[in-house]
């Protein structure tokens, strides 16, 4: 174990992708923001499931021309997210590799 990780090993991964939702919205302030930010850059799952949901905020952005998307429309993307990662969850127990 290398020095330096124990706050990853603190930080739950369901706990960091919840918390990506506020990120994005810059609801965290900085100190959760960094935390976050270093945990994504050292895990591959969460890295990979931030890079989506950044392409979907520039995409909600691109679509209704401004920073806010409609409540609906972001309850739903929250929704479909929410199953994706689900499914990713359940395929990955199954099968560890
Ligand atoms: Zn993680």
């Amino acid at each position: 174990m290398k020095p330096g990780d124990s706050e990853f090993e603190n930080l739950d991964c369901s706990a960091v992708l919840a918390d990506i939702y506020l990120l994005l919205d810059n609801e965290c302030d900085a100190g959760a923001r960094a935390r976050l930010e270093s945990h994504v850059n050292g895990c591959p799952s969460c890295l990979e499931h931030y890079g989506v949901q950044q392409q979907l905020k520039a995409l909600i952005s691109r679509k209704c021309g401004g920073e806010h998307a409609p409540e609906g429309l972001r309850e739903r993307l929250r929704v479909e997210i929410r199953r994706t990662v689900t499914v990713r969850q359940t395929t990955y127990r199954v099968d560890p590799e």
